[in-house]
């Protein structure tokens, strides 16, 4: 056996993951498809991660929260959802200590933390520059193809390799893949009102659009039009998209102003029917890719990993292979039971709030006028949204 444990990808699930394994004992690998150069300062890349308590929590265990620059962590007082042109928003405040929701932080800073914490990993071989080509498993074992025509065999493969897990396909483990023709346009955008660090979810009719507060005065703007009207405004000069936008948000801000390079990401969501097959795992993306809309995708990544992760030690500790069956099953079940609910709950609110049809659009007015004044509503709601 060259290695224990074989991960592909190094994403922050599979990052985090490799981190999580740090004085267990076990020899591991990390293939990544990208060089070392883009994994150890990765570009910005629009996305500004609602991070939950759990997933601070976890970051701050892994020795990743305290690289991120603490002028970048913007934090979440309240949240808002909104609908249409309705007057009527449904308000999510803070805890009864005051407490921010959650806290809002680029993606490329988390993960340029995350990899700062596995570079000088011992025991923690980075494959950077490679990706897998091939892959099989054996009663006893899991052998991978490299692109540098290497061959290496590990106890437990692990797939943290995107929604669209080559890996997963590679090794036939079904999932659904819904590509929902629509798009996201992110960017930061400066405005002359104050946000007061409250997040705001538009449901318009026929587009979405999120306001998210970053510390200086500024905003990610997050919107979801059908992709051809996307691809329309990500091709606009920043002076017209700023106007763009600003109308879009009906001046909620103020005129916005474009303070970043924009990005764009076409909506898919993917839910893997196994988490786990003959040693192997789905880990973050690759087992659930959730609509971003509600701002799970990589906090479930996070707290799934940690529980493979946990459930690795305790094989361990009890002399077991840490790649057998049970390790695999008793995974599978508890990010299952973590994720099937968000996985409902998410995919229920984005067709309830993108279905233009008269009663679809009744149904969402009376259900939040409703659900304001219905305590397990709001919960409900506000675990699915999270911190956003
Ligand atoms: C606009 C937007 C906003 C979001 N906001 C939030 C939010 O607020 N909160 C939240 O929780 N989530 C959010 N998400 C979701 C979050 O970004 C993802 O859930 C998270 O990035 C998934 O991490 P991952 O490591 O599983 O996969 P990825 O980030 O996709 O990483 C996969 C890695 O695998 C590598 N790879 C792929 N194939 C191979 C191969 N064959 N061989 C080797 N390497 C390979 C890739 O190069 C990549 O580095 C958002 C997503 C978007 C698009």
């Amino acid at each position: 056996m060259d290695y224990d444990v074989i991960i592909v990808g190094g994403g922050p699930a599979g990052l985090a993951f490799a981190r999580s394994l740090a004085g267990t004992g076990l020899e591991a690998i990390l293939v990544e498809r990208q060089p070392y150069a883009a994994l150890a300062d990765p570009s910005y890349d629009g996305r500004e991660i609602a991070l939950t308590h759990g997933s601070r929590a976890i970051l701050e265990r892994l020795g990743a929260w305290q690289g991120i620059p603490k002028d970048r962590v913007s934090p979440l007082r309240a949240a808002r959802v909104r609908n249409g042109r309705s007057a009527f928003a449904l308000d999510f405040e803070p805890g009864p200590a005051g407490e921010a929701l959650g806290w809002l932080v680029p993606n490329h800073l988390i993960r340029r933390a995350l990899f700062e914490q596995v570079a000088e990993q011992s025991e923690l071989r980075l494959a950077c520059g490679s990706s897998v080509v091939s892959a099989r498993t054996e009663r006893r074992f899991a052998e991978v193809q490299l692109s540098t025509g290497e061959t290496v065999r590990g106890r437990l493969l692990v797939a943290a390799d995107s929604r669209f897990s080559p890996l997963r396909e590679a090794l036939g483990i079904e999932a659904e893949v819904n590509r929902l023709g629509r798009a996201m346009l992110v960017c930061r955008a400066a405005h002359p009102k104050p946000h007061d660090q409250v997040a705001t979810e538009w449901f318009g009719h026929d587009q979405t659009i999120a306001l998210l507060p970053l510390n200086g005065g500024m905003s990610s703007v997050v919107l979801t039009l059908p992709e051809r009207e996307i691809e329309r405004l990500a091709k606009l000069c920043d002076t017209a998209l700023g106007v763009e936008l600003t109308r879009r948000s009906a001046g909620l801000l103020g005129p916005l102003e474009v303070a970043s390079s924009r990005h764009v990401y076409p909506l898919a969501t993917t839910w893997a029917k196994h988490f786990g097959a003959r040693r192997t795992t789905l880990i973050g993306d690759a087992a659930v890719g959730m609509h971003p809309v509600t701002a799970h995708g990589f906090n479930l990544g996070l707290s799934g990993q940690g529980l493979l992760a946990a459930e690795i030690g305790k094989a361990l500790r009890q002399g077991r292979d840490p790649g057998e069956d049970s390790v695999i099953r008793a995974y599978e079940r508890g990010h299952r039971a973590v994720a099937r609910p968000l996985w409902l709950g998410t995919n229920l609110l984005v067709t309830l709030y993108t279905d233009e049809r008269p009663v679809a659009r009744i149904t969402r007015h009376a259900g939040l006028r409703l659900g304001a004044r219905l305590p397990l509503f709001r919960s409900g709601v506000r675990s699915i949204l999270m911190a956003r």
